[in-house]
């Protein structure tokens, strides 16, 4: 949809008190009801950590990297954004202060500053501002949220840059939402305010006043502690926003709605008369979400099951699946190193379906590869994502064909001995469109990676053809090792197809086995494009057959 305002309008997002309130899905949903009232829009996050990209930080303390198509290693809430608003995120989307940092400081290698002294203020904050910006004239609405919260030492430079950009800009151009906490006092009964009123004080003395408080509260806000915020903070009544406890993230666009917050969003621009939503697309979320006709038991064997945000679009994407047939999916963690000292089947045994994800390293993938032997000999739907293919394969070449020492090299330059066949080899050398990508076994470290969408194309009559309904597709990658294609033939006569392969023919990117039900292994991650309004056609389909199987089992 092209932009209807004539000038973006840019909507700030701030938080306070503490982190994980949601930020990320309140910004969301606010760009989704935007959408509803027919805008077009666009979700930015600026992170002030100094990492220059979130891809090498561990997904145990910074949950999941989100890949965009465009071949960038994001912070997980982009993943949220493309979720609520189907808008793909860009490589533009998402900074760090690190990345701003490295920018500046190669400019001033360059000598582009002319021998200036560089200083955060102009050097720093332009750059941020420079950022912001770019693709402004593509939307009506320009969502930036900020890390972080109020008053961390890093987080300044990017509340100065918007504090300025906002003065650079027309007036009215720019609005400011800031998201707190009502902590609720058991003892007293009360909600108090006053971390509230702190937060917007601290924003206040760094120059930024918040047009809309969005509150997280366990329950409503009584209408005497909003008037009190809005008279402590600056803000009109009605731009006190409520953003109670909700059981599904999926509810909450049409919650913010009813709490009043794209209204309270287009009132402080003075948007007017203001369309009405079209919440329809909301509304059966919602009620698929809350009502579903029966459940499915699927397991994750994987390595981080300590934290579920480490996989968070593969939970999001299973649920689209369920979604899509009307069950609820009940996920369960398995770790997989179990499996290494002990049988997998009591483990598995019980789960209508059992997933394995990508992972990078050796620990854990002698319990996936007995994963993969479970569902391929049990007959149990499985999907395996990128690792999570690799391992099918490797368990087909060492117990199907014979080849007793299959492994992946990823292991091997893990310990620097070789000590498996390399039936998945380190990739040097491939075509990303036009252009083609080299690299060494030494360039192991961020960005060096087969990353973002690339073109497959899908063998005739295979049951992913079928799944996705046609013959050429676009995922998104984010690996180093490939499955050879050396061993092809061989393991094609014994059932395990090569059902999707790279354009050039080169580069394995589906595998089924096809006397199974359902077991497919992708290189790709297709969770990563799965919608609550459009689940992804493989987890849509692999919820089916665990569906189906869950009326065997
Ligand atoms: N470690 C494997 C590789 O680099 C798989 C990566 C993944 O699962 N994302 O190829």
């Amino acid at each position: 949809m092209g932009a209807c305002l004539n000038l973006a309008k840019f909507v700030f997002i701030t938080g306070g008190v503490v982190s994980s309130l949601g930020k990320g899905l309140a910004s969301a949903a606010l760009g989704a009801l935007l959408q509803a009232r027919g805008y077009s829009v666009r979700l930015r996050k600026l992170d002030p950590y100094l990492n220059v990209d979130p891809g090498t930080m561990s997904p145990f303390e910074h949950g999941e990297v989100f890949v965009t198509d465009d071949g960038a290693e994001t912070d997980l809430d982009l993943g949220h954004y493309e979720r609520f608003t189907g808008v793909a995120a860009r490589k533009t989307d998402s900074v760090s202060s690190g990345r701003i940092y490295s920018t500046v400081l190669e400019k001033e290698r360059r000598g582009d500053y002319l021998g200036k002294t560089i200083q955060v203020i102009p050097h720093v904050t332009n750059e941020i501002k420079e950022f912001i910006a770019i693709g402004e004239e593509e939307v009506d609405f320009m969502l930036c949220e900020i890390g972080g919260t109020v008053g961390d030492i890093e987080g300044l430079p990017f509340f100065e840059a918007i504090r300025q950009f906002s003065q650079d800009k027309s007036r009215g151009q720019c609005i400011f939402v800031h998201l707190t906490l009502l902590p609720f006092i058991k003892a007293s009964g009360e909600l108090k305010t006053k971390p509230t009123q702190h937060s917007v004080k601290e924003l206040r003395s760094i120059g930024l006043t918040p047009d809309i408080l969005v509150c997280r509260s366990e329950g409503i806000i009584p209408e005497k502690e909003r008037e009190k915020l809005a008279l402590f903070c600056n803000v009109r009544a009605d731009s006190v926003i409520t953003a109670q406890d909700l059981k599904s993230i999926y509810e909450a666009p049409l919650a913010y709605h009813k709490e009043g917050l794209d209204q309270a969003v287009l009132d402080a621009f003075g948007i007017a008369p203001v369309p009405k939503p079209d919440l329809r697309q909301w509304e059966d979320v919602a009620d698929r979400v809350y009502n579903p006709e029966g459940h499915v038991k699927v397991a994750i064997v994987g390595k981080y099951t300590q934290l579920e945000d480490a996989y968070k679009s593969i939970a999001e994407a299973l649920t689209h699946g369920g979604m899509a047939n009307r069950v609820c999916v009940n996920v369960e963690w398995v770790d997989a190193e179990i499996f290494e000292r002990e049988d997998a089947a009591p483990y598995l045994q019980g789960f209508h379906a059992i997933l394995v994800p990508g992972g990078f390293g050796e620990r854990g993938t002698e319990g996936k590869i007995k994963a993969a032997t479970f569902a391929r000999e049990r007959k149990v739907p499985y999907l395996g994502i990128c690792l999570g293919m690799q391992m099918a394969v490797i368990e087909a070449a060492r117990n199907v064909i014979g080849v007793k020492d299959a492994g992946s090299e990823e292991f091997d330059h893990e310990v620097g001995q070789r000590r498996f066949e390399p039936v998945v080899y380190h990739l040097k050398e491939w075509v990303q469109g036009n252009y083609k990508v080299s690299r060494r076994v030494g360039d192991d470290k961020g960005g060096t990676m087969r990353l973002g969408a690339y073109d497959a194309q899908l063998i005739e009559g295979s049951k992913v053809a079928e799944v996705y309904g046609t013959g050429s597709i676009d995922e998104r990658h984010r690996h180093r090792y490939e499955v050879d294609i050396k061993y092809r033939d061989q393991l094609e006569k014994v059932g395990l197809r090569f059902s999707g392969m790279s354009p050039d023919g080169r580069l394995p990117e589906i595998v089924e086995w096809s006397d199974h039900p359902w077991f497919i292994g992708v290189q790709f991650h297709p969770e990563l494009k799965s919608k609550p309004f459009d689940p992804h056609p493989l987890f849509k389909d692999f919820i089916r057959a665990a569906k189906d199987n869950s009326r065997l089992v």
